[in-house]
Formats: structure tokens, sequence, C-alpha cells
């Protein structure tokens, strides 16, 4: 990755955290200003409802004082009426008349007469309709004579005029305290500006008060065609009147019939316990508020996004350092750059990190050098040994070899790394070895030996393999160190036979006699073919020693073993025991006369004069012979060969006996 692709890749630390200050100062300006709207919202909408419910309270207040107003106004008509009028209707009708006029005719209000059977005495107003009518039964007529006391009435269709009214009626008592008339006074609601006036009380621009019965029949409202219905009677629910009918007061948010969300506000009327209610849509009641929101989401989002850049402009900058200091790094470490750049001035955690990190490295440096030092040295030492040195891991891999495998093998040490030892010796010599190598890595220093050719010669090897064990106890691998062991098992090889041959005449000495009879001795027992052992003295050698020196001696006694090796066969052994005494041993010998003419051979081949440096000399030998009995002692018949020896020398020498068991 390039330098310059480094610094625009997203994956750059200082992009990142710059651009994490940039959100989060965006995202927390934005909380901060949803937050504070949203608590502001909380508080204009209460706000909004608390004033419709108040202004609400103020309208029914308003009606209360109408209503009872009006039914003042009837009762106190009614009670003024003098006794003396009270059956005559014409009389009466002047004075209503002339009460009736000092009211105002935007009051509208008609008045009626009935009798105590409920029967129409007097209308003031001129009627359009029937001119004969019964109340009895009307609420507003019973309540009357029954409580004697004004009453309202429900809202009803007039049977005289047809138009809706409400009805204010006040009984007429007589002296008895009975009903004598009843004074009825009736409004038409449409027509009379009794509710027009609340029109001017609605709210906002959309809004509308509208009101109803306690139970629901709706006396007042915008929609014409509602009017006097129940308000169950148009589909769908308003949460709001339902519980209103119920008798809740006060305000609420809610879903009108119409879908549209709005606040209610709903209040009884004191007098008749007639529902006012008032109507104002959310959309218009909360238009400011959403204008204000609108307004604040646009100012907190160019605030936001101005404190984000900023942010983002000054962690940029605070983090360049940084920058600076991982280039040096990826300088130092891809070009090759000296370090001094990291001993950079600063003050602050930068130029530490920097600073720590100059010494990190040359520390570092320092020790890469020691450990290269060290290791050249162990490398000049051990190329140099006549040894192999490697290190086999635990799947049989060199690891580590010196220089001598190249000589031995033609292998360098770079080579030989990663190599199998099957690889290098031959699986079947890693079969050899393996079990050698396997029980080093069970923790066991193991040495054994081993027949691998070597540029083509074959060698004898001795490896010793050290485990290099771990602090936790495992084997991570083994050392090995392997010596040519070939020369000096050729000399062991050649001491060995030294040690049984005699030196002066070359055929075995008495230790190899010993080994050869003792085997000789198991094969005839095994055969049941006897051998025989035959004992030799040169006669008078003393004094061949003594006539011609003791080199002529030994020039006699090597002539002397020469003759004996020549006359036997080569499954023979002959043997000098010591001084001029020799043994020959024949095997697989069947009788006593074979022996003898053995023996006689014998005598015979050295009669020819020995030829030495000192001229011919004559030697005779006398030789003792006797055949081997069945599990009979090695010394025993040594003995018994002796034995005949010293019969054959004491019968005049030169020549044999056979021993007489
Ligand atoms: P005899 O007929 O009874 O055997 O008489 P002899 O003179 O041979 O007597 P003997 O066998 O007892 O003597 C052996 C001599 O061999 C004695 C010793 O000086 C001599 N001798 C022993 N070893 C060596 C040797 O290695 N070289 C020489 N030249 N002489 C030896
Ligand atoms: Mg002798």
């Amino acid at each position: 990755m390039t330098h310059q692709g480094l610094r625009l890749a997203p994956a750059n630390l200082k992009l990142r955290l710059a651009s994490v200050a940039a959100v989060l100062v965006f995202a927390a300006t934005l909380l901060v200003t949803l937050s504070t709207l949203s608590v502001a919202e909380r508080g204009t909408k209460s706000v909004i409802g608390d004033q419709q419910y108040t202004l609400l309270s103020g309208a029914a207040s308003f009606m209360d004082d109408r209503l009872a107003e009006r039914l003042g106004q009837v009762e106190a008509l009614a009670a003024a009426i003098p006794p003396p009028l009270r059956t005559d209707w014409a009389a009466l009708r002047a004075f209503l008349a002339d009460r009736a006029r000092l009211w105002s005719p935007a009051e509208n209000l008609n008045l009626v007469v009935f009798d105590a059977e409920g029967e129409m005495r007097l209308s003031l107003q001129a009627l359009p309709g029937p001119t004969t009518l019964n109340v009895r039964g009307t609420d507003y007529f019973e309540r009357a004579v029954e409580t004697r006391k004004g009453v309202i009435s429900r809202p009803i269709r007039s049977r005289l005029t047809g138009s809706h009214i409400v009805v204010f009626s006040a009984p007429v008592l007589d002296q008895a305290g009975r009903v004598s008339v009843v004074l009825t006074g009736s409004v038409d609601l449409r027509r009379s500006g009794f509710l027009h006036q609340l029109s001017t009380l609605k709210p906002g621009r959309t809004g509308y008060l509208f009101l109803m019965t306690a139970d629901g029949v709706i006396i007042d409202h915008p929609d014409e065609t509602r009017l006097f219905q129940h308000v169950g009677s148009t589909p769908g629910v308003n949460r709001g009147t339902d519980r209103a009918l119920a008798g809740f007061e006060g305000w609420l948010e809610s879903r009108s019939k119409d879908g549209t969300d709005s606040i209610y506000a709903y209040k009884r009327l004191r007098t008749t316990g007639w529902i006012l209610a008032a109507r104002y849509p959310s959309a218009e009641a909360f238009a400011p508020m959403d204008r204000m929101r609108r307004n604040a989401f646009f100012s907190a989002g160019g605030l936001a996004l101005a404190a984000g850049l900023l942010a983002w402009v000054l962690v940029y900058r605070l983090l360049s350092p940084l920058q600076d200091l991982r280039d040096n790094v990826v300088a130092i470490r891809e070009n090759g750059a000296g370090i001094e750049v990291l001993r950079d001035g600063r003050k602050d955690e930068i130029g530490e990190l920097g600073r720590a990190f100059h010494a990190l490295v040359a520390e570092r440096e320092l020790a890469e050098n020691h450990r290269a030092a060290s290791e050249r040295r162990l490398r000049m030492i051990t190329d140099n040994l006549p040894v192999l040195i490697s290190y086999i891991d635990r799947e049989h891999r060199f690891r580590f070899g010196n220089a001598t495998y190249e000589k031995w093998f033609g292998i360098t040490p770079e080579q030989l790394v990663g190599m199998p030892v099957a690889k290098l010796l031959g699986t079947g010599t890693e079969a050899d070895i393996s079990p050698h190598l396997e029980q080093a890595f069970s923790g066991q220093a193991v040495t054994h030996e081993v027949r691998i050719p070597v540029r083509g010669e074959p060698r004898i090897l001795q490896a010793t393999y050290i485990p290099d064990q771990q602090p936790e106890g495992s084997v991570a691998g083994v050392y090995a160190l392997v010596h040519d062991m070939t020369h000096v098992k050729e000399v062991e090889e050649q001491l060995l036979q030294l040690a049984r041959v005699d030196t002066l005449t070359g055929i075995a000495n008495r230790r190899m006699f010993g080994e050869t009879l003792h085997h000789a001795l198991d094969r005839a027992r095994r055969s049941g073919k006897p051998l025989a052992l035959a004992y030799l003295d040169i006669d008078h050698f003393k004094k061949i020693n003594d006539t011609f020196g003791h080199g002529i001696g030994d020039e006699v006694l090597t002539e002397f073993a020469r003759r004996l090796a020549a006359g036997v066969r080569a499954t023979d052994t002959p043997a000098r025991l010591s001084g001029d005494e020799f043994v020959v041993i024949f095997e697989e010998i069947g009788t006593r006369l074979e022996a003898e003419r053995i023996a006689a051979k014998i005598v015979e081949s050295m009669r020819v004069p020995f030829r030495t440096s000192a001229g011919l000399v004559q030697v005779s030998t006398s030789v003792g012979a006797a055949l081997s009995q069945p599990r009979q002692p090695q010394e025993q018949l040594l003995a018994a060969a002796d034995s005949a020896l010293y019969a054959a020398k004491g019968k005049g020498r030169n020549g044999y006996a056979f021993f007489e068991g």
C-alpha cells in the first residue's frame, strides 16, 4: 500500500477519529435540540389544552348564566301574575304582552300559558300551526307541576312551530298552593342567537364548539345535518366524546370520526347537565409549534454540521503528528531509513511515543547485533568441527545443520533447513534411527551406532541425541551429534585381532586356541565325531638358542609355525601356546590311527633342515596326540595330549606318542 493511498484510505485512524468526533458532535447537538423540542412540545400542548379548557369553561359558565337568567325571567313573570288574571286569558295576554315589551327582541322568547290540565290557553306570538295543544305528559310540564319550581326542558321540536326549542316553564300557584296555570317561555335555538354567541368563542380558524345533552343528543354543531341526532348515529368512534358522556371533564388529544387528530375539551353545564365541547384540530393548534420545530431542525442541523466539521478539522490537525510518526516508522521498516527521525522534539505523548520507539528499536538493533555475532561464533565453531551437528524437530525435519553436512553429503546448511531426515539419509536408514529419535523425543538422551555410506564409502557413525526440553517439560526437538567412528572401529578390530594372534609367528595364540578348542569341542559333541589334539614341543630348542642366538631361535619358531600351518587343512587350527610349544586342533578325526598318521606327518614335515640367516639348522619335534572323549573337559583333553607329548619326549624325541587312557 502506498503512502498516499494510506492517507486517503478509510481505514486511516486519523480520518476515523476525526469522523467519529464529527459524528458525535453532530449527533449530540441534534439530540439536545430534539429533546429540548420534545419537552417544549409537551409544555406547549398542555398550555394549548389548558387554554382550550379554560375558554370552554368560560363559555359554559356564560351559557349557564343565560339559561338561569331565562328561567329566572319566566319564574319572575309567573310570580308577578296578579291572582285575578289567572283565569282571565284576555287580561293575562295583555299583562304578559306589556311585560314582554321590556325584553329585547333578540331574546325571541315566546310566552305560552297552560292551565292545570296542560291545555294551552294563550300564546303571546301568533302561531302558524295548530291553535290547540295539550302538554300533559311532557317533561317540562309535569316536572314544573310536581316540583312547583321552574324547569328547563330538553331540546324538543315544537308542536306549534315545528322548530327546535328549549322550554323554560314556571308554575303559577293559587292561594291554596295548587298549580293554577303553568307559564312557559320557549326559545328557538337556531333563531334566538342563543347559541350563535358561542360560535364567536370557537378555537382557531378551523376549530368549533358543539353542545349535546347529557345523553349525547347534539344540540348545536356546525354540521347542521347532525343537529338533534345522537352522537353515536354517525359511524366511527371519538374516544373523547365517549369519555365525556361517561362523566369526563377536561381536555385530551383524540382522533375524531373523520380521522384527524384534535384537541377536545369537555365541560358540563351546571344548570342542565348538557355537555359543551370544543374541538381544535391538532394540525392548526400545533402549526406554530411545527414551524418552530422545522426552523429549530434546520438551524440545529446547520449548527451540528458546522460543529461536526470543526471537530473533524481540529481532530484531524491534532492527530497529524501521529500520522508523521507512522510515516516515519513505515519509512524505517520499508525503505531502511535511519531511526533518528523518531527522536522528535515534541513535548506531548506522541513525542514520548516516538522517543520510546526510538529507544526500543535502538535496543533491539544492539541485541540483534550481539545475537548475530554470537551466532556467527557458534556457527564458526560448529562448522569447523569434524562431526555432524544438527537440530531435528518432531516431524523428523532438520532445523539446523553445520557445514560438515555439506562436506559429507553435499547439502548446504541452508538446503538442510526443513529437509526430512528420510530425504537426506534414505527411508531405510531413517527407519533404523527412528526408534532412537523417538526415545530422545520422549526425554531421554540416546547414543547409538549406525552404518551410512558417506561420499560412497560405508562408514560407522555414532549418533548422540540430546532432547531439547522446554520449561514446561515437553520436548521441542533433538540436538544430534554424529561422529565418524569408522577409524576407531577399525583400530578396535585390529587390536582384537592382535590380541588373538601370536605376534612372532602370525598363527593363533593361546587365547585364540582356547576359544577355538571350545567351539570345536561343541561341534564334536553335536556331530558325535571326536577331534584330535596334537601337542608339539621343539626338541632341544634351548640348544638352538644357545648356539645361534635368540634371533635365529625366533626364525626357527617362525618357520616351524609356517610348516605347521602349511601341513594341515584349512579347517584345522595350529596355535603357539608359548616358547617352543605348539598345538594343532584336527576336527572330525574318527580314529586313533588317523590321529597317529597326522602326528607322524607333522614330525616328518620338520625333518628338512630349516633355512635361517645363520645357515641351515636341523630341527626336530616331538608330538603328543589325544582323541577327545564325549563330555570331556577342555583342560583334560589338553592334559592328555601333554602327557602323550611327555611320553614322546621320553621315547627319545623326534617322534610322536598317542595318549593311552
Ligand atoms: P626339550 O627337548 O626337552 O624340549 O629341550 P629344550 O631345550 O627344548 O627345552 P625347553 O623346551 O624346556 O626349552 C624351551 C626354550 O625355548 C627355553 C627358552 O629359552 C626358549 N624360548 C622360549 N621362548 C622363546 C622365544 O620366543 N624365542 C626364542 N628364541 N627362544 C625362546
Ligand atoms: Mg623344547
